[in-house]
């Protein structure tokens, strides 16, 4: 937990405390009151609890794998019945 770094919401005038992110950026660790969460991999939206921006942390693996599976997925249903 030593490298973990802060993750804060990305209004310059803000920079409230949103979470913790581990050192190679697999986990993400929201506290909030008796709320306590992980997340790993994946997109992560957060609106800031301080100013309401809407913050987002995206991880490259999930982006790539999404892509691939869109690539490699035959057409829709939809399409399928023309
Ligand atoms: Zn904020």
């Amino acid at each position: 937990m030593a490298k973990d770094q802060k993750w804060l919401c990305q209004n310059e005038t803000c920079k409230a405390l949103l979470g913790y992110v581990d050192e190679d950026m697999s986990q993400v660790r929201i506290k909030y009151k008796d709320l306590y969460v992980t997340v790993e991999g994946g997109r992560i939206v957060l609106i800031c609890r301080h100013c309401a921006k809407v913050n987002e942390l995206t991880d490259q693996d999930y982006l790539n794998y999404i892509q691939e599976l869109r690539r490699k997925q035959p057409k829709t249903e939809a399409e399928k019945g023309k």
